[in-house]
């Protein structure tokens, strides 16, 4: 029986090296992760053990970073789930979900979410 993976997404090329040992930073982790696919903040700071200090300080790197690197860090705005209220840039001075909806108090805020994504395709 073959057993068949389905990495291959839209992107198709993957510049991180496969099984590269274990001593990559948060940092190079987290690029790879966001180049696959959108992580929700909350699902990055599980998967990376980092405090969200911590996280805020690595995506704002990276969101640096990419500009040399010919890519941008996309990020989805946090959205209210109770009355789908969306946290614009102006809303968000900081990276993680705020405490609570400004327009119905609720404070079931869903993640924003964030994901790299190449910028050659202008050239
Ligand atoms: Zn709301």
């Amino acid at each position: 029986m073959s057993a068949r993976t389905r990495d291959g997404g839209p992107g198709g090329r993957d510049a991180s090296p496969p099984g590269a040992g274990a001593t990559r930073t948060p940092r190079q982790r987290l690029r790879a992760l966001l180049r696959r696919e959108a992580f929700a903040f909350g699902v990055l700071r599980e998967v990376l053990g980092l405090s969200l200090r911590q996280l805020e300080e690595e995506l704002r790197h990276v969101a640096r970073s990419a500009r040399g690197q010919g890519e941008r860090l996309v990020a989805e705005p946090a959205r209210c789930l109770a009355c789908g209220f969306r946290f614009r840039d102006r809303e968000t001075r900081h990276l993680h979900a705020p405490g609570r909806c400004p327009r119905c108090r609720s404070e079931r805020i869903a993640d924003p979410s964030y994901r790299l994504e190449r910028r050659d395709e202008a050239g």
